[in-house]
């Protein structure tokens, strides 16, 4: 068969290498004139950045794992145990939060322990689960717990009001503490939490955008045009026309909304679908320091608008030896934003070293270089009612015979570890079909 692949990033890598290696005829079309996707990277005198905040690889998939690690082959990841907390202001607190209410001021953790509690009992007394973000929070965690950390942090990230977010994501998103954990560690004793990042690893150079790199090693010569950016998709009589190219079958990775936009003839209920589907951007501040003391951690969330606009920040250089110079270190903040960009990136910039230097986390005149990363699909915006237009959307790619796979491909939110097992699943499911 002959398969046209959309987008380069690790699904359409993915996708093309295993239908290839099962002898279809493939072209992958990437609009940028490199391959990675949300996963890319930059390296600049001797710092590696990933453009889409920091990236690590993990997985509770082995198969899936092994592949990704396989790919990158033995020795050229390095491993690291997660250390990772949250910034308040004058404290680190240990993340997921709930485990970490022994880290917080006394009159903070008895509020935080009391309103779980309570939180707790209305559930088991039947408290109806809301069907808003905000307010899932509350029932969940307590009203403590949500002032401190939930609902700014998350007011952080989405960048509109949690109330106009629904409540279908959050499984497997949001930890979820046990309450015994949660007792155990608000009287000081630790509790792991999130046990299944507790290691995870990164490629040893050139960042994340390694491993896509590594699997796209695997796909044959000819099948990768980079600098072409997808314009139309045309359903024909016996197939697809992409570009005006004749395919059997068409895999998209692109945003769906991308794909609705190319798309004719969609019924108008199906366009108010594809037309519902929005998201979040994010820009990545990557620092530069002259500072060869960085802390353990893997990375900071930053719930406190006080503490700068990022709502997270990674020591990347603790994720590769090779991420930095001898001597040096570098982090990267995550700052999102909805439609509207959050000022010049010299503004961000400057708002970032505030709230780092602020927290003492370097000095500003350790900041060697600063560069800024734009990316615009970075979240998919779970407003509620969501799930209704994807489904639809979904359910309209299906009937016309066209697969669309990856994050913003499905509008599933997939790390990268889930886009490669939703591009092996295809693959089996071609292969039963021929
Ligand atoms: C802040 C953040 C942190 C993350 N952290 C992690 C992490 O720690 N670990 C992890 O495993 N995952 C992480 N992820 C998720 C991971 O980045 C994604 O799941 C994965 O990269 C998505 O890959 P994809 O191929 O589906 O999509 P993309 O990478 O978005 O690929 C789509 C490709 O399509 C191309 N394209 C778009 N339009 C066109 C067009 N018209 N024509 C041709 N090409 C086009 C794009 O250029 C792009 O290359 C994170 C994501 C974000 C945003």
């Amino acid at each position: 068969m002959k398969i046209a692949v959309l987008g380069g990033g690790i699904t359409g890598c993915t996708t093309a290498r295993l239908l290839a290696a099962a002898g279809h005829e493939l072209c992958l079309f990437e609009a940028a004139p490199r391959l990675g996707g949300l996963c890319a990277s930059s390296t600049i005198d001797g710092f590696v950045s990933d453009h889409a905040g920091g990236h690590i690889l993990f997985s509770k998939d082995k198969q899936v794992l092994d592949f990704m690690l396989g790919a990158l082959g033995q020795g050229n990841y390095h491993t690291t145990k997660r250390d990772t907390r949250i910034w308040l202001r004058d404290r680190f607190v240990r993340y997921p939060f709930e485990n970490g209410l022994c880290d917080l001021h006394e009159a903070d953790k008895f509020r935080c322990l009391r309103d779980y509690i309570l939180a707790w009992h209305e559930r088991r007394n039947g408290a109806a689960v809301p069907t808003n973000f905000r307010d899932w929070c509350t029932w969940r965690f307590g009203e403590g717990i949500c002032a401190l950390f939930m609902h700014p942090y998350n007011r952080k990230i989405w960048n509109v009001p949690l109330e106009e977010l629904g409540t279908a994501w959050v499984e497997g998103r949001v930890p979820d503490a046990p309450m015994e954990d949660v007792l155990q560690s608000a009287l000081g004793q630790h509790t792991a939490g999130y046990v299944h990042q507790a290691v995870f690893h990164y490629p040893l150079t050139g960042g994340f955008e390694s491993v896509v790199h590594a699997i796209a090693a695997g796909i044959p010569a000819g099948v990768v045009r980079l600098n072409t950016p997808v314009t139309s998709v045309q359903r024909g009589a016996d197939g697809y026309a992409v570009n005006g190219e004749r395919f059997d079958e068409v895999v998209s990775t692109l945003p769906l909304a991308t794909l609705g936009r190319m798309l004719e003839g969609l019924p108008a209920a199906v366009r108010t679908a594809f037309g519902a589907l929005d998201h979040v951007s994010l820009r990545t501040v990557f620092l530069a320091l002259d500072k060869s003391d960085a802390p353990p951690h893997s990375w900071l969330y930053f719930p406190d608008p006080h503490d700068g606009p990022q709502n997270r920040m990674t020591w990347l250089s603790n994720y590769s030896p090779r991420n930095a110079p001898p001597g040096k270190s570098s982090v990267m903040a995550e700052v999102t934003w909805y439609r509207e960009r959050p000022g010049t990136e010299a503004e961000t910039t400057e708002a970032v070293v505030a709230g780092l230097t602020r927290g003492g986390f370097f000095q500003r005149d350790q900041v060697i270089f600063s560069r800024c990363f734009d990316v615009d699909h970075a979240y998919i915006l779970y407003r509620s009612g969501l799930e209704g237009h994807l489904e639809s959307a979904r359910r309209w790619c299906a009937e016309q015979g066209l697969h669309v796979v990856g994050r913003f491909g499905n509008y599933s939110y997939f790390n990268s570890d889930m886009c490669v097992r939703a591009a092996m699943d295809l693959a089996a499911d071609f292969a039963k079909r021929s």
